[in-house]
């Protein structure tokens, strides 16, 4: 029997506020352990919380970005459980009246950008639990409360994804819209993003849903395609064995590749609801909504669609620009400049720009690249002064030292020979240590040429003007 799978996803990101959502500890990650708390975040008896306005601020900054209706009034709730690295026992967080609901969210999901729009239940507000350390070291565990207080948005989608393609989108875009509204710090190896992820399969074809079970707290958005991928499965071979699906909370182990049981599914009344007493009810003023929602920037779909039909990038140039707002500017600012085409700028922040910053583990901003830099280089090469060869070079000068493309061509030496009795010898040469490539061209294998322009660029240090080169090739190979 065919399947359809249904993803749901909660996604749970840390606000990059200065201090934490109910008190004044400074919301920061990798302090000393139980440093960076106060009698308030770690509730004890007697202290009172103060709601941090900013995390109202980014919250609805986000619901607007996702298409949700804002709750003007709403109050917070406390949701009672016992865990060793949550000492009050309950966290205030929100239960039937969100800050934002109803929204949606349109994820691009191929070349063409055509797109398909994933509802979004709700976003509410909530603070963060400790952690707790397990170390061989001791017996038992420890408990870190620095975490405590740490400000939290709730995403919760409709289950509306069919895939774990399609998750992969949504929680992408997810990632760069809080990216773009600079509210997370996104860093998922900091734990700032995590997702719950809920999975149930039923026949194709059926309009009734499976029943779902829950993986809690998964930490990479490549993990959770993993789960969603597994759980499927899992299920789907439950059910053709003759077995019925659990309702349940399960564990995921990524280094395994596998989920475990964790418990069988707690009902709402479980955490027993009920309205924090200690909080006032939140009320927003209309104007400081609408104001909220005219701060919104341009979003990365909004921006993918432009640089395609704008500067003719194809969809994938354009999604990896788009989710990345550094480069994004880069790239816009350098079209501003003008003077180069749009597709080489991309080329080059895509191609050697990135790779340098992966290998070197850092950000555009911890460079000297600048885009009057870029499209300066650009310009050498698409006139001809220097090749794209001698490019790669000039890029790793001018990305850390203060220098202008034209400086750097000029004290290496770069700039392209375009002078053919200088390239005579090198083609003639390269042609004398490779005769079966010839003999294929002669065959008519004519992408040879391309191999052999590559021997000669090399001959020539990157020196050789491609173009020129190739003219050499062919007339020599004709005479001979
Ligand atoms: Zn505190």
């Amino acid at each position: 029997m065919e399947y359809e799978v249904v993803v749901g996803l909660e996604v749970h990101a840390e606000l990059s506020t200065k201090t934490k959502i109910y008190c004044s500890c400074k919301n920061s990650f990798g302090s000393e352990v139980n440093s960076n708390c106060c009698p308030v975040c770690t509730g004890m008896p007697g202290t009172l919380p103060t709601l941090n306005e900013k995390v109202v601020e980014y919250a609805v900054r986000m619901g607007h970005a996702l298409n949700c209706s804002i709750n003007r009034i709403c109050k917070q709730d406390r949701k009672n459980y016992f865990y060793p690295d949550l000492p009050k026992a309950y966290q205030i967080s929100q239960f039937d009246i969100p800050l934002c609901e109803h929204g949606y969210l349109d994820v691009i999901l191929d070349e063409q950008g055509n797109t398909k729009r994933i509802g979004v239940t709700r976003i509410h507000i909530e603070e963060d639990a400790g952690k707790l350390i397990h170390e061989d070291r001791f017996s038992g565990s420890l408990v870190d409360l620095n975490r405590c207080g740490v400000p939290l948005i709730e995403i919760v989608s409709e289950p509306d994804m069919r895939s774990s393609a399609e998750a992969k989108a949504y929680l992408d875009t997810i990632r760069s819209i809080l990216q773009y509204l600079d509210i997370s710090d996104c860093k998922m190896q900091e734990g700032s993003i995590r997702c719950d992820v809920n999975v149930s399969v039923h026949p194709k074809g059926s309009d009734k849903f499976g029943t779902r079970c829950e993986m809690k707290n998964v930490n990479s958005f490549s993990a959770a395609v993993r789960a969603i991928d597994y759980e499927a499965n899992r299920q789907i071979e439950l059910l053709e064995a003759g077995g019925t699906v659990q309702q349940e909370t399960r564990r995921w182990d990524d280094m395994r590749g596998q989920s475990y049981v964790m418990r069988s599914k707690e009902d709402a009344q479980d955490y027993r609801y009920f309205p924090e007493p200690d909080l006032l009810t939140i009320v927003l003023e209309e104007e400081y909504v609408k104001q909220l929602k005219n701060s919104i920037p341009e979003l990365p779909n909004a921006k993918i669609k432009r640089y395609m039909t704008d500067y003719a990038l194809p969809h994938f140039d354009a999604n990896l620009l788009a989710e990345n707002l550094d480069k994004a500017e880069l790239f816009e600012e350098a079209v501003h400049i003008g003077g180069c085409q749009p597709k080489n700028l991309s080329n080059w922040i895509l191609g050697d720009i990135s790779r340098i910053l992966n290998e070197k583990n850092i950000q555009l901003q911890d460079t000297k690249l600048t885009a009057q830099k870029l499209t300066d280089m650009v310009k050498l090469i698409e006139k001809g002064t220097i090749s794209n060869t001698s490019g790669k070079t000039v890029i790793e000068v001018i990305m850390f030292e203060d220098k202008s493309p034209e400086k750097v061509v000029k004290e290496k030496n770069l700039a392209q020979i375009s002078d053919t009795s200088a390239l005579d010898a090198i083609v003639q040469e390269v042609l004398a240590n490779n005769p079966k490539p010839i003999e294929d061209y002669k065959k008519g294998k004519t992408n040879v040429l391309g191999f052999l322009v590559g021997q000669c660029m090399k001959a020539s240090k990157g020196q050789g003007n491609p173009a020129i080169l190739k003219e050499l090739i062919e007339r020599f190979i004709q005479e001979a």
